[in-house]
């Protein structure tokens, strides 16, 4: 079978396309024929090496297609299940092993490529409004790259739970996505000081929570945006790594929390994933929520969907189609 493997950590010219055998399902898991894999940062994150793994390395950690076979305590699905899944690592091939615990079964109306394209981003907007911070109706958040794959889902939940939301994006372009998506108010974080704008916008209050996923540029500033005891999510570094935090200015800035949570850790269980996998692909059915798909690209050039989300050229999801 065919595979995008990394061989050692660097750019999307390590990322290779290489024939391996199918493998043999161990006794909890699925091998599923691939007919989408989504892009994620999290894999420009495995190929460049800031997120570890044992080398070669298959990228991609969400996929959609049909179970092949089971292995003997694989009891959540059986061969010819439509099933999609995210964070099992290897979706950037024809087959990939996942344990079976993690599959969902796609619903009926729903394509492979929409199942594909809901599931991680889907699943980590459903987690940071629904269970780090449970917006309220009347409340205020600020979502960073609210026209990207993450933030216009996070954008489009926060409106469902009737919450007043600011977006921020480094174009005019990007600005007519998001509000496509319900932000209230586009701020160009790259023309403008997003915080001082959001203070003005909020009156001088603050909002409750910020969302964000663009890190070092950002982070900072995500501080000052928030009212006192608001909550800072950190959930990514699209822009790169935060350096070290003296915590204590938590303190001075208004008693503030910091939380910087990860998707696996909103799936602790079964009935969790299928809650929010449920919940996901049910509004996608039902055309609640509204995936972006930006681009799909063919298997053999992973590389060049990389390089478009690095190059920050896309807004929304990207999908690698199989074979
Ligand atoms: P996006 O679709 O959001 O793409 C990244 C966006 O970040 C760009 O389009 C760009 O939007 C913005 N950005 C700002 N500065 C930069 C920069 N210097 N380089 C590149 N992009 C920049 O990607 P994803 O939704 O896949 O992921 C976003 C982040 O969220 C990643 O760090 C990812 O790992 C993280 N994440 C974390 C999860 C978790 O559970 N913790 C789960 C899912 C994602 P603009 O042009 O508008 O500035």
């Amino acid at each position: 079978m065919k595979s995008i493997q990394v061989k050692e950590p660097g750019g999307p010219e390590k990322m290779q396309l290489v024939d391996v055998p199918v493998p043999v399902p161990g006794r909890k898991q699925a091998l599923v024929r691939l007919a989408a894999a989504g892009v994620n940062f999290i894999d420009v994150y495995f190929r460049s090496g800031l997120y570890k793994a044992d080398l070669p390395v298959t990228l991609g950690n969400e996929g959609a297609g049909t179970v092949e076979a089971v292995g003997p305590d694989a009891a959540e699905v059986a061969p010819g299940d439509r099933v999609a899944w995210a964070m099992a690592r290897g979706s950037y091939a024809e087959f990939a092993l996942v344990p079976a615990a993690q599959l969902v079964k796609i619903p009926d109306r729903l394509d492979f490529a929409t199942a594909a394209a809901a599931m991680l981003q889907g699943m980590t907007a459903h987690y940071l409004t629904h269970s780090t911070y449970p917006l309220k109706s009347g409340e205020a958040c600020l979502v960073h790259a609210a026209a990207g794959g993450a933030g216009g889902l996070i954008a489009q939940m926060a409106k469902m739970r009737g919450a007043r939301v600011f977006g921020t994006v480094s174009t005019e372009e990007k600005a007519r996505i998001a509000r496509q998506h319900g932000v209230d108010e586009a701020i160009l974080y790259t023309a403008v000081d997003f915080a001082a704008e959001v203070k003005r916008l909020t009156g001088g209050a603050g909002v409750d929570v910020v969302y964000d996923s663009v890190g070092q540029t950002t982070f900072e500033k995500s501080l000052n945006c928030l009212r006192p005891r608001g909550l800072l999510v950190l959930f990514g570094q699209s822009s790169g790594p935060v350096p070290p935090f003296d915590p204590s200015i938590l303190n001075a800035k208004g008693s503030l929390f910091l939380t910087r949570p990860g998707l696996g850790h909103y799936l602790l269980t079964r009935e969790e994933l299928l809650w929010r996998a449920g919940d996901v692909l049910g509004w996608v059915d039902s055309g609640r929520l509204q995936l972006r798909i930006e681009r799909t690209y063919p298997l053999a050039d992973a590389a060049s969907a990389h390089r478009d989300l690095e190059g920050r050229k896309t807004a929304g999801k990207l999908l690698l189609t199989i074979p």
